[in-house]
């Protein structure tokens, strides 16, 4: 079959252009696996030593799934949306529980995996298999929806849907591996969101934003919904050289990490406005209290407004409390502890 135009300039502009990264030495469907699940939301220069780290502490889908919850999620510790770490370590069980330690090899397969959506499953056929199967992620959207002139919302079902039935259309049977990678490649160097270099662009001539002066309205993405407002008071409560932490549950924002003991108020408050048995017991012992400066922290659907107020217990007085919402941990214990990252700054810079 003769392949299409599109594709073929967009190979011959990945041949010359691309970055040389790790997975793409590799047709190691677990090392593919591992690529995608850490650059998801994440940028290739973020995300790169992740990867290193993540293939060097766990070489094979054994190795990750016989690690603990903790281990997993103290090395994903600063990339964000921790729930990928969690179906990372499930998926990575179950393939050794229920697959022998081995990836499915097709698109529909790979698909029943958990954690595994349509683009993972799409990446692990196509670059390890080479599956004649689309790929189809913000970059891809946007390259198609500018050269093409789709402007169907890329957030709504059915501009999915379509996107999905063009990029099916466009994906070269024997190479979906590299028209894959080199889509994927071009929106992320070439088609940029803000800047797209059109004048050297090889897809200038078919492309209809640059013809029509589109490129800052295509890709359409209708954003719904507003970004919620959350007021954090952290008591980042001392005792000798030890800090109260403790495991937040399962579910919402950082689910399973570490940190410290916290007040959350609907509006802003002040640090006598805070009214929480566990606070109420430890001013009884009148501790020295030393308020942050307030600071925001943005998560994609909400703005974190967070007060840390360091609290030193005096030892002399008390013995280590056993408040039910935490427990003591030594700084080599925190050390080892998963956090988020605004937490773990926190530590750093207040030398705990
Ligand atoms: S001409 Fe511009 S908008 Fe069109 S594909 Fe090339 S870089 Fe993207």
């Amino acid at each position: 079959m003769e392949q299409p135009p599109f594709a073929e300039e967009i190979i011959q502009w990945y041949q010359k252009h691309h970055r040389d990264l790790p997975w793409r030495h590799t047709l190691d469907p677990y090392q593919i696996w591992l690529s995608e699940v850490i650059l998801q939301q994440t940028r290739v220069a973020q995300g790169l030593p992740y990867y290193q780290k993540f293939v060097e502490a766990f070489p094979t889908v054994y190795d990750l799934a016989h690690a603990s919850e903790q281990e997993v999620l103290r090395l994903w510790q600063g990339l964000g949306y921790y729930s990928r770490a969690r179906n990372l370590h499930a998926c990575a069980k179950s393939i050794v529980a229920d697959h022998r330690g081995e990836f499915p090899k097709t698109y529909h397969e790979l698909l029943k995996l958990k954690g595994v959506g349509a683009y993972t499953a799409a990446a692990i056929a196509s670059f390890a298999f080479n599956e004649t199967v689309p790929v189809v992620d913000g970059n891809v959207y946007r390259v198609l929806s500018r050269v093409f002139g789709v402007d169907d919302d890329i957030l709504s079902t059915t501009g999915q849907k379509n996107f999905r039935k063009l990029a099916d259309q466009l994906v070269p049977a024997g190479q979906a591996n590299v028209y894959n990678q080199a889509i994927m490649e071009f929106g992320a160097l070439q088609c940029t969101p803000a800047n797209p270099a059109c004048l050297l662009c090889p897809l200038s001539a078919m492309c209809y934003a640059y013809q029509h002066g589109k490129q800052k309205t295509l890709p359409v993405k209708i954003k719904k919904g507003k970004v919620k407002d959350r007021y954090l008071h952290y008591l980042v409560v001392r005792l000798g050289d030890k800090v109260l932490m403790k495991q937040r549950p399962e579910k919402g924002i950082w689910a399973g990490l570490y940190d410290f003991y916290l007040i959350e108020t609907k509006q802003p408050r002040k640090w006598d406005e805070l009214n929480d048995p566990v606070l109420n017991e430890i001013i009884q012992q009148q501790p020295q209290v030393e308020k942050s400066e307030l600071l925001q922290h943005q998560l994609s659907h909400q703005r974190l407004h967070v007060t840390f107020y360091s609290i030193v217990l005096n030892g002399n007085l008390v013995k280590e409390p056993h408040y039910s919402a935490g427990k003591f941990y030594s700084r080599e214990e925190i050390e080892e502890l998963p956090k988020p990252i605004l937490i773990d700054n926190f530590l750093r810079n207040n030398h705990l």
